[in-house]
């Protein structure tokens, strides 16, 4: 958000919107670029317990339901290093040339919700998350847990390779940062 005015009801707020390099519009997200593309990386989305491709959809259920492209990951685009992405899109919804753009909407009401920082628990090493696979972190957790994770829900102990071990007393430690 770059800039607000008005008054509560009746609020002008200014939107940059970042570039997505993958025009929501168009694309229908059929996968074809993800599947072509050659850079792997873990998918932060689920804790880096599953990989992704450099364009790919954020999470299930995104809003909305097309692919973005992170230029962090891409093998490059200034100049087309790869290009395969859009040479398989036959929807053309790829655009290397996205600048991302400037929106101002007319609002009454806004929600500030600022995110948060995950708390990296290697900072506090008694309960061993360095030192066992089987600690891990709520977050982790919640992906491990969910229907749409990287196990389909099913609760593996072994952090980032998936043994069949299941846990027979999970323990947990609540707001252990605090
Ligand atoms: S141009 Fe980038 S995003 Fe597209 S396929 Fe190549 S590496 Fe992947």
């Amino acid at each position: 958000m770059e800039e607000v005015s008005g008054y509560i009801g009746n609020f002008t707020v200014t939107i940059r919107k970042k570039p997505r390099y993958v025009d929501p519009e168009l694309c229908n997200a059929c996968d074809e670029c993800a599947a072509v593309c050659p850079v792997v990386v873990p998918d932060e989305f689920q804790m880096g317990f599953s990989s992704r491709k450099a364009i790919y959809i954020p999470f299930p259920q995104a809003v909305p339901c097309s692919y973005i492209l992170n230029m962090d990951d891409c093998l490059g685009i200034n100049p087309i290093a790869c290009g395969k992405c859009a040479e398989v899109c036959e929807k053309e919804a790829i655009d290397y040339d996205d600048q991302g753009e400037v929106v101002t909407r007319d609002v009454g009401a806004i929600i500030v919700a600022t995110g948060l920082d995950v708390y990296d628990p290697t900072e506090m090493d008694e309960y061993g998350y360095t030192r066992f696979e089987n600690v891990i972190t709520s977050m982790e957790f919640e992906r491990l847990i969910c229907a749409g994770g990287p196990t389909d829900g099913h609760f593996w102990t072994a952090r980032y390779e998936f043994s069949a071990l299941r846990p027979s007393m999970p323990v947990g430690i609540h707001v252990s940062s605090s």
